[in-house]
């Protein structure tokens, strides 16, 4: 099921971000662990009363030199146009501001649930102020303190109820989702076509009306394909839509939306930063990755060319260390004819279910050929291992201390499991719990 949306809009200061990590509390990003990636998180996922959504803090998306007002309309259009409800923020110590109605009178135009949140209310005696709020409309307004983290719970329970009743599955499960992410200019919108041009692909419908995305489904050797379009590939519209923030926004809910991601890369420009980035946001969902490595025709090769992009990539995407490569060239259509293989590769490896016993054999040999480290004297024992779940696949290890379970000797459990059974394409989890 899609998870909903909440969007967060106000005015500058009024405490967004601090509402925002506060919702998501402590969620590491392997992302932010990238060396050289700021700490600029604007999406996240989170959860309340174990209802999970994805959040927007549209404050982090500054639109170029946009002037103050033009710059938060724009935000609380992206609000509009991503969220299935909106968090409108104002300051209780300030009172109601022009901007704050400026934000209210384009949020009125919207059909999308708006509650209504006062920040900085940090003691119940300010708690008075928060009623000539009334006035802009959206009904009972929560004082809230996000730097005290009080009223947060009244807010959330506000914003759970507004949640669309039932959100169906968009497509059948059979159905192969896959997205194209990567910087501008890497050909993405080529390769599209190209795959789209195949000789033996049927494309049957193309949707484009919704808030969405403009999704491309199609039919290859009887197999049903839906390409999940990101900002990237989108007719540039609007004026925040050109924004990286925006785009990097936009590609996060189709990673979401897809089972496969192929990262794209320029193999004329190498790898930089923000495809690390990208890249990084694709492991971090659990979701199945192919790199491709297009514009393979406008380089110089050798018979070393390729193994040394491929040790590029290796050491630039570590934690991909799974995900196939493929190179190509959406111009000359090269090799193209490779990616739908390896589409499919991937997503039946990210769906992969190991029968128990099985796997059982493979953890208990693995285990006897290298035992766990003790540490302080306390040896891991592994008693039972069980798939519990798929896409990706996820593996809970029944041991005696969950806390013994090193990162190095996870890796050499996820190892042999990749050794035993393939999962090319696809990131697999582990997770260490006490027997009971
Ligand atoms: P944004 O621009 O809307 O994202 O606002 P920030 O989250 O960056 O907060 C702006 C300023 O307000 C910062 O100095 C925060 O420390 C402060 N602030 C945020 N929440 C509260 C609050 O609940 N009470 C008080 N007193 N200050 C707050
Ligand atoms: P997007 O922004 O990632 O969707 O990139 P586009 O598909 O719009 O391509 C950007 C530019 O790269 C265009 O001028 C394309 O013609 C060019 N391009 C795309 N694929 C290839 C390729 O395989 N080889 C070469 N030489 N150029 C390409």
């Amino acid at each position: 099921m899609p998870k909903p949306v909440v969007a967060i809009v106000g005015r500058p200061n009024v405490g967004k971000s601090t509402i925002f990590n506060r919702i998501v509390g402590e969620r590491i990003s392997i992302v932010e662990d990238i060396p050289g990636v700021t700490r600029d998180r604007i999406y996240s996922s989170a959860e309340w009363l174990s209802k999970e959504f994805n959040i927007i803090d549209t404050g982090g998306i500054e639109i170029g030199d946009a002037p103050f007002l033009a710059q938060i309309r724009h935000q609380a259009e992206i609000a509009i146009d991503e969220a299935d409800v909106i968090v409108f923020i104002a300051n209780g110590l300030e009172g109601v501001t022009s901007a704050d109605e400026e934000v209210a009178k384009i949020l009125y135009r919207s059909e999308k649930p708006v509650v209504l949140g006062i920040n900085k209310v940090d003691n119940p005696e300010m708690r008075d102020q928060i009623y000539d709020f009334y006035a802009l409309g959206f009904g009972e307004p929560y004082p809230i303190s996000g730097s005290h983290g009080l009223g947060l719970g009244d807010l959330l329970d506000a914003v759970i109820a507004n949640f669309p009743a039932n959100q169906s599955e968009e497509y059948d499960d059979e159905i192969i989702k896959f997205s194209l992410i990567g910087r501008p200019n890497v050909g993405k919108s080529s390769l599209v076509n190209a795959l789209l041009g195949e000789e033996r692909v049927i494309v049957s419908d193309i949707a484009g009306t919704t808030r969405d995305a403009i999704d491309t489904m199609y039919k290859y050797d009887g197999r049903e394909y839906v390409i999940i379009d990101t900002a990237g590939m989108r007719k540039k519209g609007k004026v925040y839509e050109t924004t990286e923030k925006y785009s990097v926004l936009r590609a996060l809910r189709a990673i979401e939306r897809s089972d496969v991601v192929l990262v794209v890369l320029n193999a004329e420009e190498g790898i930089i930063e923000q495809d690390k980035k990208i890249a990084g946001y694709a492991h971090e969902a659990g979701k199945a990755v192919v790199i491709v490595v297009n514009k393979w025709d406008a380089i110089e090769k050798d018979e070393k060319t390729m193994k040394e992009f491929e040790e590029k990539i290796k050491a630039h995407f570590l934690f991909l260390n799974y995900a196939p490569i493929v190179y190509l060239s959406a111009l000359t259509k090269k090799r193209t004819h490779t990616l739908i293989p390896m589409i499919d590769l991937a997503s039946e490896n990210h769906a992969m279910r190991v029968p128990t016993n099985v796997l059982n054999d493979v953890i208990m040999d693995a285990v006897a050929m290298n035992p766990a480290p003790a540490d302080k004297g306390v040896r891991l024992k592994i008693y039972y291992v069980t798939q519990v779940a798929v896409k990706p696949p996820t593996f809970v290890v029944f041991v005696n201390e969950p806390e013994l379970m090193h990162f190095s000797y996870e890796r050499f459990l996820e190892n042999r499991l990749r050794e035993a059974f393939g999962f090319e394409g696809t990131p697999i989890k582990l997770i260490a719990r006490a027997r009971k």
